[in-house]
């Protein structure tokens, strides 16, 4: 896999335009990025240390010096006539991730990771300003994007199936998140990948012509395509052909890849070292001075969940999509008396809500100190299950949080000493061993009987009063 990331910097990598996306076409450039002649690039100090910290994040090798190179070839979004990208001296290498199944963990190596500059954008289709498609007539190309910072990341060829393609992703794009160096936005650019696909027969150790197939805009699209390709390839050895070294393109629409430039074509990029630029150095102390920036990353942070709150594996995996949101649920695990009933409420009621309605955690109108201040009611009787998820669905129907929606539906409490005694006696004649034990000696049954009170009256008996009661009738 070969995936690029755009470094959230606010400026570019090589001259001081913005890289705010959307802006109108054309309007973040300069004789830098527009690459008038004579116009020097100057490095930006930020996209180095984010670079850099990325590369940490995937456990690569920092090189002390790297070089910027040349690559060259003509496109009309590339308005220097060639891209200042790293070759033979990368920023980083020899670095990995670790994939998860089950129980089984896969190393997937990560060869090098290095610095770059986008391309512009050319847009061979808007709709013009007098209502006139300009499709088929013009094309137009927009230079905000020339300049932007990018980081390079390819892989060892070690991903097996199209569902390690799709772990890997999933977790390289977990990892990038968290280091906050990029937003990997798919739909906006900020994360693109490319895929080099080969087969070779069973026990054949050398890899077959390999396929590149470009510019698959989802992760879903990617595992798709790969699956596709692979058929593809296999059919062909099959029926006696041979595998020609390619560039293809995918059409989610009807599932296929499409061949778009053989190898006769392919670029000869003549790279060479950038003389506008001095080597890269990145010393030690420098190195340790970025280091000390790096969180707690999705792994180990999962981790640390279990272990401190134990939670489930599957609620932790759930919790740490997002550094925020993980930051969340430990703010809320802190506050209420359950830990693990709060996992369970997140990963369950709040995200399942969430995903129904296609919100974010953001956009939750239940807040994490509301749903603490749940998981404390249900764990204290004071509301059934049931109840809750009720609570829940109101606080979405409203737009509410959560202490909003509970004081103004909260069960009507039973105040009436008679019907509370009622209760209190049908939970100890149904509880004998429990009882028996409290007489014995052993009063943290008392909790237990509480509970089965608060229960059986579906939340709604005062618990002073249930307590005050209870005690009075077990010291009889
Ligand atoms: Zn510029």
């Amino acid at each position: 896999m070969e995936v690029h990331v755009q470094l959230l910097t606010q400026t570019k990598i090589f001259c001081g335009c913005s890289t705010r996306f959307g802006a109108p076409p054309n309007t973040n450039v300069c004789p830098v990025c527009l690459g008038l002649p004579g116009a020097l690039p100057v490095l930006n100090r930020k996209a180095v240390e984010f670079a850099v910290l990325a590369a940490m994040a995937l456990n690569c090798r920092i090189n002390q010096t790297s070089i910027f190179a040349r690559k060259n070839y003509f496109y009309p979004d590339l308005p220097k006539g060639y891209q200042i990208s790293q070759f033979d001296q990368p920023l980083a290498e020899h670095g990995y991730l670790e994939l998860e199944s089950g129980s089984a963990r896969k190393q997937i190596g990560i060869t090098r990771l290095h610095l770059e500059e986008d391309a512009g954008k050319s847009l061979h289709e808007i709709p013009g300003q007098d209502g006139r498609s300009s499709s088929g007539e013009h094309s137009f190309i927009d230079l905000n994007r020339s300049g932007v910072p990018l980081i390079e990341i390819v892989s060892d060829p070690e991903i097996g199936t199209p569902d390690e393609a799709y772990q890997y992703l999933t977790r390289l794009k977990e990892i990038i998140l968290y280091t906050g160096v990029s937003d990997v936005n798919m739909e906006e650019g900020s994360l693109r990948c490319d895929a080099n696909v080969s087969v070779r027969p069973r026990g054949r150790p050398e890899f077959g012509a390999k396929v590149e197939v470009k510019n698959v805009n989802s992760f879903r699209f990617i595992k798709q395509a790969l699956e596709y390709e692979i058929e593809r390839q296999i059919g062909v050895l099959e029926s006696g052909g041979g595998i020609v070294q390619e560039t293809r393109l995918y059409n989610p629409a009807e599932g296929k890849t499409y061949g778009m430039r053989s190898k006769e074509q392919a670029h000869d990029y003549r790279y060479f070292p950038d003389p506008d630029l001095l080597p890269l150095v990145v010393d030690k102390a420098w190195q340790a001075e970025i280091r000390s920036r790096l969180p707690e990353l999705p792994e180990s942070r999962r981790s640390r969940l279990i272990a401190q709150y134990g939670i489930s594996r599957q609620d932790a995996h759930t919790l740490t999509l997002t550094r925020d949101l993980a930051d969340q649920f430990e703010t809320a695990a802190r506050a209420a008396k359950n830990p693990q009933r709060v996992a369970s409420l997140v990963a369950n009621e709040l995200m399942g809500r969430l995903r129904t309605r296609n919100l974010e955690i953001e956009q939750s109108p239940i807040s994490m100190a509301g749903v603490a201040q749940s998981a404390d009611l249900v764990e204290s009787g004071a509301i059934s299950g049931k109840m809750l998820k009720d609570l829940y669905d109101l606080a979405f129907e409203r737009n509410q949080d959560f202490p909003a929606v509970y004081e103004k539906e909260k069960p009507q409490q039973i105040t009436d000493v008679a019907a509370i005694e009622k209760i209190i006696e049908d939970v100890l004649a149904a509880n004998p061993a429990q009882l028996e034990q409290y007489r014995g000696g052993k009063k943290t049954v008392f909790g237990f009987f509480v509970g089965q009170v608060m229960r059986a009256s579906k939340g709604q008996a005062n618990p002073g009063l249930v307590n005050e009661l209870l005690r009075k009738k077990l010291e009889n």
